[in-house]
């Protein structure tokens, strides 16, 4: 059994014994909401029983370097919950809160001193940056095996090659979820909308790996909606809230909506509009509380396996 979920037999199993088929409708019409938070609550469990059980052999406790360059709100936000998580999972958080007006030599020198820590295990440089700092000459100076954020081109590179590395949090936080509830998307095609660096390309290449066929859209795709209605696992990672009709959703998918976006009332929506889509869909994940948590989870997985602490989970297919 996966070790991530051996302490929590009890759903796991019941989830892993049903083998969900794909394009099964739940008979009331409505979704079954895939829960990122109890799902996220368990990975850190897990995590944190093998940090205790590494220190306890007399391991160093992994430490994660947490980088902040300005006073951007939502950033702020994300970074604070990092932490929390951080403290669950029994992994020490320092942090590192940096001006506006931070040089990317500044920058750059201070990601050197972690690469040399031998307390650090784990780096992350919470994104977007300002203007004048690259983004990609920042992610790349972060040292391979620190990289817990998975976005360095020598983990991404490891990925693409079906090879271990640091996976990127958010594809593989999604993939854990959707293995705890049992669903495989083996042979199904996956159509992901979005293809970041950092969401969309990656989620390609686990879905790739886990045996789906994969359709990936982008800002120049012609007719989304023929490739929505032929999705069998559909998966949304765009920031925009009317990217994708809930009526172009294959009944009994199943939907995950990677995307945040801030309404002027100030409430926090996906990029699926998830009252409609739970009619069609079978298994849905809500935003807040679905792949948020998952992301800042598997963080905590990568900055254990970072510290060479392996929990294993359920990519057989890496090699
Ligand atoms: P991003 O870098 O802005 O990428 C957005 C992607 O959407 C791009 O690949 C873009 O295509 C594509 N796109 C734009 N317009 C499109 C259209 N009309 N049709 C199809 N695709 C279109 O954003 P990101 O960092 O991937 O984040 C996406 C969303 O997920 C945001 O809301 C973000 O806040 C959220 N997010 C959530 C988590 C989490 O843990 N829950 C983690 C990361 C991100 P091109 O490549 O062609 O430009």
């Amino acid at each position: 059994m996966n070790t991530v979920f051996a302490r929590y037999p009890l759903h796991y199993l019941i989830c892993q014994i049903r083998n969900i088929a794909l394009n099964e409708i739940s008979p009331s019409g409505t979704a079954t909401v895939l829960d990122g938070v109890m799902v996220s609550q368990v990975v850190l469990s897990a995590v944190r029983e093998a940090t205790d059980a590494h220190v306890a052999a007399g391991g160093k406790r992994p430490g994660l370097a947490v980088v902040l360059v300005g006073s951007d709100p939502a950033s702020r936000i994300y970074v604070q919950a990092k932490r929390r998580d951080g403290e669950k999972a029994g992994i020490l958080t320092r942090d590192f809160d940096l001006p506006e007006t931070t040089s990317q030599e500044e920058l750059l020198a201070l990601i050197d001193e972690l690469n040399r820590d031998d307390d650090i295990h784990g780096i992350l440089v919470q994104l977007p940056l300002p203007p004048q700092i690259d983004e990609i000459a920042v992610t790349n100076s972060i040292k391979s095996s620190k990289d817990a954020d998975g976005f360095h081109a020598f983990n991404v590179g490891r990925l693409a090659l079906r090879q271990h590395g640091l996976r990127p949090c958010t594809p593989r936080g999604i993939m854990t979820l959707l293995h705890y509830y049992g669903i495989d998307a083996k042979g199904h095609h996956c159509v992901i909308v979005g293809a970041s660096n950092i969401v969309g390309r990656p989620m390609g290449l686990e879905m790739l790996i886990q045996g789906a066929t994969v359709t990936t859209c982008h800002r120049f795709t012609k007719d989304l909606e023929k490739f929505v209605r032929q999705a069998e696992v559909l998966i949304v990672a765009v920031g925009n809230p009317g990217i994708v009709d809930a009526d172009w959703i294959a009944e009994g998918s199943v939907v995950i909506d990677v995307g945040i976006n801030r309404l002027e009332s100030g409430k926090l929506v996906g990029d699926v509009d998830f009252e409609k889509a739970s009619r069609k869909a079978a298994w849905i994940t809500p935003v807040p509380g679905g792949v948020g948590p998952m992301t800042r989870a598997t963080l905590m997985q990568n900055t254990a396996e970072a510290a060479g602490i392996v929990i294993i989970e359920p990519c057989q297919f890496l090699g």
